[in-house]
């Protein structure tokens, strides 16, 4: 057979496979010695048992091992690295290096975050060929996978330990509330939390903390009590340059504050907490009537913050 029939023979494969959810690939491999097919794999549906990478199934298919290093590997999408894997040593990169093949055809590039062209790189690295399926036969891939690239492609992000409309909370905890929540695939450094009253926004200063393998939390401070909306963003370089300048100016306006307390302190001024308060918020809200083009909602939640005890 032809580099093209069995890069056609992998996608067939692929398109037998019956994944139980979105985020789970369609993918086949084929392992070819001579143009002659020596193992095939195709990706399990994703319910545990089931759910090996087409890679590795084709390669325990082999039964003349070998014969590896005189093999071609076609595998419609970009075999997997070690660190989308729970176990390292199990990732089709690794298992494809051990086999110690000569080359190998790649269909599309994985689209998750966490591999994308690692895999391409790492067997490069190995010294093993690398080729690209061509265009044609990369798209019928692409088309076939079109709800798995959806998924790899947004956050995923979910607000999950509050309900809408729920009463938290924060008079005993420093004004602070701490928002949890899952995610598809791990946000980075520009994802921030909002919270929003009526078209005032005020970015939150704490960054979006990773507390497991799917997993988020993010601590939200309230300046006061009654509706707020909080809300989980991703913001592009214009939104993140918006949103490192207010926490500027809050940390400014902060340290400006503590330096007239001081100068107050003792001064014989009668209300000193009502001369502070004249000064105005040290957190002043952005007045936006809706987020602006360089900011991305993920998610949001109304929600109630209770009023302090009289
Ligand atoms: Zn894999």
């Amino acid at each position: 057979m032809t580099d093209e029939e069995l890069m056609k023979e992998a996608i067939s494969l692929a398109e037998h496979c019956k994944p139980i959810a979105d985020r789970i690939p369609k993918v086949g491999a084929v392992i070819a010695v001579d143009g002659i097919i020596v193992g095939k794999g195709q990706r399990g549906t994703g319910e545990s048992r089931d759910d090996d990478h087409a890679e590795k199934v084709a390669l325990k298919g082999v039964v003349d091992r070998k014969q590896l290093p005189r093999a071609t590997v076609y595998t419609t999408l970009e075999p997997c690295t070690p660190e989308v894997r729970s176990e390292p040593l199990d990732c089709c990169t690794e298992l494809i290096r051990q086999a110690e093949v000569k080359r190998v055809f790649i269909g599309i590039l994985d689209p998750n975050q966490g591999v994308r062209g690692k895999g391409l790189w790492e067997l490069q690295s190995r010294g093993i060929e690398v080729e690209l399926f061509p265009p044609e036969l990369a798209k019928k891939i692409r088309v076939l996978n079109d709800k798995f690239i959806r998924v790899q492609q947004t956050l995923g992000i979910r607000i999950t330990n509050v309900q809408p409309g729920q009463t938290i909370r924060t008079c005993d905890k420093g004004g602070v509330f701490e928002f949890e929540g899952t995610f598809l695939n791990p946000p980075g450094d520009d994802v921030f939390a909002l919270t929003n009253i009526g078209g005032q926004w005020w970015p939150q200063p704490y960054p979006l903390r990773l507390t497991a393998n799917d997993t988020w939390s993010v601590k939200v401070h309230f300046g006061g009590s009654g509706p707020h909306t909080v809300c989980i963003v991703r913001a592009n370089e214009l939104g993140a340059g918006l949103i490192r300048y207010y926490r500027k100016i809050g940390a400014l306006n902060r340290k400006a504050r503590d330096l007239v307390k001081e100068v107050i302190r003792g001064s014989g001024l009668e209300d000193e907490e009502a001369f502070l308060r004249s000064l105005g918020s040290v957190y002043p809200g952005i007045e936006m009537g809706k987020l602006p083009k360089g900011i991305e909602l993920l998610d949001q939640v109304n929600i109630l913050v209770e009023n302090p005890p009289k």
